[in-house]
């Protein structure tokens, strides 16, 4: 797909039907080789964690911050298409979505409620109540540039807007994507985002300064549902993304998703088992007769109701089990700051309110006592990679756990009785 990349400068006329792209993720991977086997590295991390793992079925919640960067008053949204946006994203993960009549009977197994939700945030990084939109004015014109750095858009210092927290927010910044061609703007790419970062194994290099850039980018024209902007056209062909489904799409990269076809042919993978072998992305088709790929022992058709192709919207209506467990692992592990239980962020108390778990000292010198009403089934200590630290079944109502071993600073302490589960951010002195 790189070819098409370089194809678009020079021979504009084939620009929109040869190269205009859902999504960067492929492109920005091919382009930097050391993100690539980072990225593989991460992923394998994951499916290593979930055979290990009993999945867990509770709400999942994000908090999220939408990040308005807009350089005229079209780029600069409407509130109320960020807020049915986070809709969108709570129906389709939730598998609310009425379309989902559409799915064919043959994956009716494997499609899911994913459990994921989504809220905007409620409190700012400094504590303060927010809407959980920003919006910044730039004298930028677009957030693409000729070396495909998607990230401009993620800094002030680049006429963006800094992330909040990346560990504690979903970060979705809002922009302009589309490149100038002789004086037409092509929208040549809709959205982007990296997959979980921050996994043992990330390549040296990988700087915090690539972590505040950690999040998912969305085109301004196909963000929310219904956008009056949504129908692009260029060169004479027009496609419509008004589901709001490119940014479903975008956070199922953030939460470790790949290409269903696996951003190759037949012989290339999404390393998820269920979902079928696909060689070829969809085109913004909705073609039901596409088989492209030999499945055993079963032979599906390519699927693509799946949110992680490149079909049409109107077509998209499904993830799988196995992507489900994908995207809840990482929330479970690298991303799990984020899942607090709550729409603050986690920006000051990661800990629920009112619950009759009690987790002492905090800071503590190793020794950490836990206190609760009712049998603690689970105790799971994480360090702020997400690697797991340790893992009791303690069974009794008291009990203390030793960390005086563990490297001095910040872990994460998950405690889960029948009645609630609380994470804790725990500081080792
Ligand atoms: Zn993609
Ligand atoms: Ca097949």
């Amino acid at each position: 797909m790189k070819k098409f990349l370089f194809t678009a400068f020079f021979i504009p006329v084939f620009v929109f039907s040869q190269t205009q792209q859902k999504c960067g993720n492929s492109q920005y991977l091919n382009k930097n080789k050391n993100l690539k086997t980072a990225s593989e590295q991460t992923i394998n991390d994951i499916y290593e964690t979930i055979k290990t793992k009993t999945q867990s079925d509770t709400i999942l919640k994000i908090p999220v911050v939408v990040h308005v960067v807009y350089e005229n008053t079209q780029e600069n949204i409407n509130d109320s298409l960020i807020l049915n946006q986070i809709e969108v994203l709570n129906r389709d993960y939730r598998r609310q979505n009425p379309d989902t009549i559409n799915t064919r009977s043959v994956f009716d197994s494997l499609a899911v409620d994913t459990k994921i939700e989504f809220c905007l945030a409620t409190t700012d990084p400094f504590g303060q109540p927010t809407s959980g939109i920003t919006r910044t004015q730039t004298t930028e014109t677009s957030f693409i540039d000729l070396s495909f750095n998607l990230d401009k858009v993620k800094s002030s210092t680049t006429g963006g807007k800094d992330a909040w927290p990346v560990d504690k927010y979903l970060n979705i910044w809002v922009c302009d994507l589309s490149i100038n061609i002789l004086g037409t703007n092509a929208p040549f790419v809709l959205g982007f985002a990296y997959p979980p970062v921050g996994a043992p194994n990330w390549p040296p290099g990988s700087t915090p300064t690539n972590q505040m850039f950690d999040g998912v980018v969305v085109h301004y024209e196909v963000f929310g549902e219904n956008n009056p902007l949504s129908t692009l056209s260029f060169s004479g062909i027009t496609i419509t993304a008004n589901k709001g489904r490119i940014c479903v799409h975008e956070v199922g990269h953030y939460l470790g998703l790949r290409h269903i076809w696996g951003d190759g042919d037949c012989s290339q993978d999404d390393g998820i088992l269920d979902t079928p072998k696909s060689d070829s992305q969809s085109d913004f088709q909705c073609d039901f007769t596409k088989n492209s790929c030999l499945d055993l022992p079963f032979d599906f058709p390519d699927m693509i109701e799946n949110y992680m192709d490149y079909s049409s919207e109107d077509c998209q209506n499904s993830f799988t089990k196995g992507q489900k467990n994908i995207m809840r692992t990482s929330l479970e592990t690298i991303r799990l700051p984020l899942i607090s239980g709550s729409c603050s962020g986690g920006a000051t108390n990661i800990e629920k309110e009112n619950s009759f778990i009690k987790v002492y000292p905090n800071p503590s010198k190793g020794l950490i006592n836990i206190n609760s009403d009712i049998k603690i089934e689970e105790i799971e200590g994480f360090s702020i990679e997400g690697k797991k630290l340790f893992y009791y079944k303690p069974n009794t109502k008291n009990t203390n756990i030793n960390c005086k071993k563990i490297t001095k600073g910040i872990i994460f302490i998950k405690i889960k009785n029948k009645k609630e589960t609380i994470l804790v951010k725990q500081i080792i002195k």
